[in-house]
């Protein structure tokens, strides 16, 4: 009997749906930063910092003892795990600090991407294997949400039936793990930027991922409803020589939606991927503007780089720009909240980055 399951208990689909609504309320979203020590040390070079712990913990510092007024476009944070056991300068942990100003802890849970042997450049995600355990350990530590990264690359013959198939398979693991163990899983499979693809292909690529992740997510029983997805925007590749508008990307973006994204999924978290503060935003304020299907999901943000880089400019290590970087970050949060319910106006919120652009070729996180 293959159609026989269960979903979880009662009290644990409570739980999970009350944590993943409150995570897309209105007007609010996500900061990613959850970079890796790897990742961290690139953003910090950046800036001519050194990677040391210390700096990171200063830097996650800045970012966690904003003004409260942060918790009016923020609902939840993705930390990485170093970050998870850390404490500001007075001792107390983040993990208090956050959750203090009524935002919600959340934890990035994979352990990177590794090649698919005989595909073009390919890969899969790691961190399966002990995924429970550590599952269970984060919850006690204050996490309610959790993070998963799987990456698809498009080329004349990807994302391939392999990878797609293996990355599907793998977030739908790791969302059930997740959500024995009372976390919300955020399922991310990122369809890179990189390429000169049109938006046309963009979409359809999009719509193929989202579908093969969906039949896996069903596939594994997991409860929907205690679900978040952070996809990609359907944007054309960053080297396209076709330039299109913000709404003809909003109406790709939400087709490949309204066409894969069953209505039980609470939210959609759209992940920045190289592009700058102020694309990003006018492309998620666009996208809650389109008006050319049905959109049974709240449509908001869970950026890293598209809210941190003027934050981290402003702040360029200094003890004494701590202040100017916090600014930075709650306008951009401000911007960003104003987007996820299409209220922003192009323009109106400029950045210490600027416009510039935050793409990295085939972005590690
Ligand atoms: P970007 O917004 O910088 O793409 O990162 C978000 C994220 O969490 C990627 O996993």
């Amino acid at each position: 009997m293959t159609t026989y399951f269960n979903y979880p208990e009662p009290k644990l689909q409570e739980e999970l749906k009350r944590i993943a609504n409150a995570i897309v309320a209105p007007g609010k979203g996500i900061l990613a930063a959850d970079e890796s020590t790897g990742t961290m040390g690139k953003r910090l070079a950046g800036i001519s910092v050194e990677n040391t712990e210390d700096n990171r913990r200063k830097y996650r510092q800045l970012l966690f003892t904003c003004d409260p007024a942060l918790a009016n476009s923020i609902s939840g944070v993705i930390l990485f795990h170093e970050t998870l056991y850390q404490k500001s300068d007075d001792g107390t942990l983040f993990v208090d600090l956050i959750k203090g100003q009524g935002i919600i802890p959340g934890i990035k849970v994979d352990k990177g991407v590794v090649s698919l042997m005989g595909s073009e450049g390919e890969s899969t995600t790691q961190g399966l294997d002990d995924l429970s355990q550590r599952c269970a350990q984060y919850k006690k530590d204050g996490c309610d949400f959790a993070k998963w990264r799987s990456v698809l690359k498009i080329g004349k013959n990807t994302p391939s039936y392999q990878s797609m198939m293996e990355n599907a398979n793998v977030l739908a693991r790791y969302a059930s793990i997740c959500q024995m163990n009372g976390l919300v899983p955020i399922v991310e499979p990122e369809v890179l930027m990189d390429g000169a693809h049109d938006l046309d292909r963009a979409q359809k690529v999009t719509e193929t991922v989202l579908s093969f992740t969906y039949k896996a997510l069903q596939d594994h029983h997991v409860f929907l409803e205690g679900t978040l997805l952070k996809p990609n925007m359907v944007l054309a590749g960053q080297e396209c020589p076709t330039k299109y508008t913000p709404q003809q990307a909003a109406q790709a973006t939400v087709t490949a939606l309204s066409r894969t994204v069953p209505a039980a999924v609470p939210g959609i978290t759209f992940l920045s991927g190289g592009q700058s503060e102020e694309e990003a935003t006018i492309h998620l304020d666009a996208v809650n503007k389109c008006a050319c299907a049905k959109k049974p999901w709240a449509l908001t943000f869970s950026f890293g780089r598209a809210l941190q880089a003027s934050a981290l400019k402003a702040w360029s290590g200094k003890t004494d720009q701590v202040k100017a970087g916090q600014d930075e970050l709650i306008k951009r949060a401000t911007a960003n909240g104003a987007a996820a319910l299409g209220k922003y106006a192009a323009g109106s919120v400029g950045g210490t980055a600027g416009d510039a652009g935050l793409f990295v070729k085939n972005h590690q996180y």
